[in-house]
């Protein structure tokens, strides 16, 4: 069972990440979850998604986001 010779690069511009594929979101250039959860490793997501649930997780990613951002 191949992919017919399509490949996915690790960061794919095009392809929702993980997270977004596994939520049925639409990801964009600013999604949080991306630089976390790659499309290329679909079961980061699902295993972290299975223990905090969807919500959590994203407050999480945001205030994490918003810390490393802070120009300190
Ligand atoms: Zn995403």
């Amino acid at each position: 069972m191949k992919e017919s010779g399509k490949k996915e690069g690790a960061a794919s511009s095009s392809s929702p990440c993980a997270a977004c594929r596994l939520l049925k979101r639409k990801c964009n250039h600013d999604c949080v979850f991306a630089p976390y959860f790659p499309a290329s490793e679909p079961h980061k997501f699902s295993n972290v998604h299975k223990v905090f649930g969807a919500s959590n997780v994203n407050k999480m990613l945001q205030v994490h986001y918003a810390l490393v951002q802070l120009p300190l």
